[in-house]
């Protein structure tokens, strides 16, 4: 089988594909590697998509939306994509299982994975103090001492959340100024049990069976602390999920893929949707806006090659 679409990618802007592409009629698959809602999942509370003010967790909103993928009947498959063939029009999704998938067109709503600091221990302590997430991990840490490395809307807002458990969070930033939006910031600095440590970054993290401490330093004088603490949430940010794409499609100097203002990439029929394309803001917002307009861009492009096969077809029948 040809599929119109195939979306690589099951958080809020391919699940909002998924809807778009299946309501149009189009054969849709959504491929995702685990359950669907990407990062979404991991949030405790989203309070900025229009019409949630009340808030419902990123779990409850992704949930929501999957029901809807599936009440519209686009298939869903669980499958690790490897390698992508898109030099004939139809293109060939390669799975790690050796299957093949074609497709008339593709929408990579690959979206990004959290950064790492790189530095010793870091990987050690990974589940005993290290941590990536905190609407995840933040529960194991009842009255202990914390820091957060950052200094994005992540970091900033995550800290807030964390002192619902933490004893003490202390944040720390490798500049003297946050990123994070200037209501979150105004949040955390209000908040008591939140501290700053300006231009300081992490140089180690160390302990026996669990962090017990970290080594810092201040990125002007180099010098160097050792500072006891039980926990250490590294939230600097997200890396696109492009590696895998070997060149073929343009990317930024970040990795991002660069679309047109209707996500098509340099590449005819494939679109990129949500946060692993170059764009001003990566929100859930932005996400289903952005898998809105891949999936109707690639209606429009499957129309046009339709008409074009079935133009062609009538020319030769009659020649
Ligand atoms: P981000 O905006 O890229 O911020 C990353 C932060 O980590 C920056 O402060 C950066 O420092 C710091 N950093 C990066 N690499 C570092 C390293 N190796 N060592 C030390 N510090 C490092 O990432 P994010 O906060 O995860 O946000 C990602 C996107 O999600 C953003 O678009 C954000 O607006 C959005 N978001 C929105 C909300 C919300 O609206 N409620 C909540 C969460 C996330 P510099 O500042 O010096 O570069």
């Amino acid at each position: 089988m040809v599929y119109d679409v195939v979306i690589l990618g099951g958080g809020p802007a391919g699940l909002t594909a998924a809807i778009y592409a299946s309501r149009a009629r189009l054969s849709t698959l959504l491929i995702e590697k685990a359950y669907p809602g990407g990062q979404v999942v991991m949030c405790e509370k989203v309070e900025n998509f229009p019409g949630f003010a009340t808030s419902s967790s990123g779990y409850e909103l992704s949930t929501a939306m999957k029901e809807q993928v599936d009440k519209f009947g686009a298939s869903t498959k669980l499958a690790e994509i490897t390698r992508l063939d898109l030099t004939s029009a139809i293109k060939i999704l390669h799975t790690a299982d050796g299957e093949e998938i074609h497709a008339k067109t593709i929408i990579l709503s690959l979206g990004a994975t959290p950064r790492k600091l790189n530095v010793p221990g870091e990987v050690e302590f990974l589940g005993r103090g290290v941590s990536y997430c905190a609407v995840c991990d933040a529960a194991f840490f009842k009255d202990k001492k914390l820091i957060v490395v950052g200094g994005g809307d992540t970091a900033v807002e995550d800290s807030h959340f964390l002192t619902r458990y933490a004893s003490s969070v202390t944040i720390i930033h490798r500049r003297d100024k946050f990123r994070a939006q200037r209501i979150i910031q105004e949040r955390a600095l209000d908040n008591p049990t939140i501290t700053v440590r300006w231009n300081s970054v992490v140089k180690s993290i160390g302990g026996k069976d669990s962090v017990d401490h970290v080594v810092l330093q201040n990125v002007h004088t180099n010098e160097e602390t050792h500072v006891p603490v039980d926990g250490v949430f590294v939230l600097i940010g997200l890396d696109p999920n492009t590696k895998f794409l070997n060149g073929e499609i343009t990317l930024d100097e970040m990795g991002y893929i660069v679309t047109d203002e209707n996500m098509h990439t340099n590449i005819p029929g494939v679109f990129a949707a949500g946060d692993v394309r170059k764009k001003l803001l990566r929100q859930i917002v932005t996400a289903c806006a952005d898998g809105a307009i891949a999936a109707t861009a690639a209606e429009k492009y499957v129309e046009e090659m339709d008409y074009s096969e079935a133009h062609a077809a009538h020319q030769s029948a009659r020649t």
